[in-house]
């Protein structure tokens, strides 16, 4: 199973330009609202232009949030900058207090805009007077945080934007879930306040259909051929945000930058070792993702980057080239293999030769992985019988001659196969709580450089982090 954005050329990068607001709202922390830390707007420039120098493909979604990021005193600079970089769209995520004369001014730069109404503080005349300087095309979504504790309030508020919204399309009123993010301790949603909460739509219609692409991303739950809308509000509802021992793309697909100019790959790394600091200029890029250990994915745009809890998880970065290739196949020819047999001494259909004597540049290539492995090999195959390995957790799978797709199956009964190793020269880390089968006896021989891990990748983190 993934989760995926319907465009996957998408790259969320979160910046919390500020640690001071002009709110104090109850559920808010005073290192949200009352910091003295900023950024400078040379050193996200210095950022985004090596984000954008490291891959000219993708289209850069950039959040500017805080505090409250629309008093940092360089706004300007940084939106007229950022807008003049052509794959980039800005949007904020803002309390919207500016006055309306600023915004009119401010949305020339924006792609689209986030409000966040709070209670305590909300002039919802005001919103909608920002709301309507915007340009029609440009998506704006109104998030009416859902206080347990304050329903009915929130509720006449959330009631009073839409119906002073309601003739502009490309604005919508999103319900902003508390969670235990926030620091309301009984915020439990009666069964009723749920009941409502997932029945949103029913009170407060969708309006015409907008692109909401520039300020968020639509994403989807699919499993093989089924595919279906992952909505993030109710997925936290729902308990559908776990994604514990899932492959999770922060990093690749977004990352954060605080306020003190420290990169995080996603909002839950935040008190971990990071990517780098801006404000120092030295920032790595991971190649591959992360294990999930996290007990919820909380943020809304930790939500929004990739996650996989496949049986393979392609290496683009560890493939082999051509080249490489080729001498790890001609290797292979000159050397004996014997059949494998199974602890019960069947013969399950794979040969294989141990430890085989390799190049130098194999042992650097994986030299981040080798240590952490059981052993290595090489492979060969034209027909498997049913089986699960039990001697290795997990390995790294690299096809040195292109054939047919291998055919994983859930269980020995199962007709669909959930997941086929394409031999198309990628990398594949293959977990193995999965039942294999290759069930042609008349194909040509296939063969595999492989390396074995002890431990099964879904649980090891500390080799799959490594680039
Ligand atoms: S507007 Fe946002 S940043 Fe400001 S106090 Fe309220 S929750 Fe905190
Ligand atoms: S909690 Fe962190 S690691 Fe887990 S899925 Fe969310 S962003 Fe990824």
């Amino acid at each position: 199973m993934k989760l995926v954005q319907e465009d996957e050329n998408q790259y969320i990068l979160e910046i919390e330009l500020t640690t001071n607001c002009n709110y104090r709202c109850y559920y808010c922390t005073p290192n949200l609202y009352a910091g003295k830390t900023q950024l400078d707007y040379k050193d996200i420039l210095w950022y985004v232009d090596k984000l954008i120098e490291n891959d000219n493909t993708k289209i850069y979604n950039i959040r500017l949030l805080g505090g409250e990021p629309t008093f940092h005193p360089q706004i300007d600079i940084i939106l007229e900058e950022l807008y003049n970089r052509k794959i980039v769209n800005v949007h904020f995520v803002t309390n919207g207090s500016r006055p309306v004369t600023w915004w009119e001014n401010a949305q020339k730069f924006l792609a689209g805009c986030i409000f966040s109404i709070h209670q305590q503080y909300a002039k919802p005349q005001h919103i909608i007077n920002v709301c309507n300087v915007f340009d029609d095309h440009k998506p704006l979504e109104i998030l009416a945080m859902m206080d347990p504790n304050n329903w009915d309030p929130a509720l006449n508020l959330a009631t009073e934007l839409y119906t002073g919204l309601k003739d502009k399309n490309n604005c919508r009123i999103v319900k902003k879930i508390i969670d235990d993010r926030n620091n309301i301790t009984d915020g439990i949603y009666t069964d009723e306040q749920k009941k409502f909460l997932l029945n949103w739509n029913d009170s407060f219609p969708r309006k015409r259909k907008h692109n909401r692409s520039k300020i968020s991303s639509t994403l989807f739950l699919k499993e093989g051929k089924d595919k279906i809308k992952y909505r993030i509000m109710d997925a936290k509802l729902t308990n559908k945000d776990v994604f514990k021992g899932w492959l999770c793309n922060a990093g690749i697909d977004g990352s954060i930058i605080d306020a003190k100019g420290n990169v995080h790959k996603s909002a839950c790394f935040r008190h971990k070792k990071g990517m780098g600091n801006i404000k120092i200029k030295n920032v790595n890029f991971p190649s591959t993702g992360i294990i999930c250990d996290k007990n919820k994915c909380n943020c809304l745009t930790d939500l929004q980057f990739r996650k996989f809890n496949d049986s393979f998880v392609e290496l683009p970065h560890l493939s082999l080239t051509e080249e490489e290739r080729a001498e790890l196949y001609q290797i292979q020819s000159s050397l004996n293999y014997i059949a494998y047999d199974k602890p019960k001494g069947v013969h399950d259909g794979n040969y294989i030769s141990k430890n085989p004597k390799l190049p130098s540049w194999v042992y650097d290539k994986f030299k981040n992985i080798i240590k952490y492995s059981k052993s290595m090999l090489f492979l060969k195959n034209k027909w498997t019988t049913m089986h699960t390995d039990l001697n290795r957790k997990s390995s790294l799978t690299i096809p040195l001659n292109i054939v047919t797709p291998t055919n994983f199956y859930e269980t020995y009964t199962s007709q669909q196969p959930i997941a086929k190793l394409f031999h198309n020269g990628s990398t594949f880390l293959q977990n193995n709580e999965i039942i294999h089968q290759v069930a042609n006896p008349s194909e040509n021989w296939r063969y595999f450089f492989q390396i074995n891990f002890r431990e099964p990748f879904i649980e090891s983190k500390k080799w799959m982090t490594v680039n």
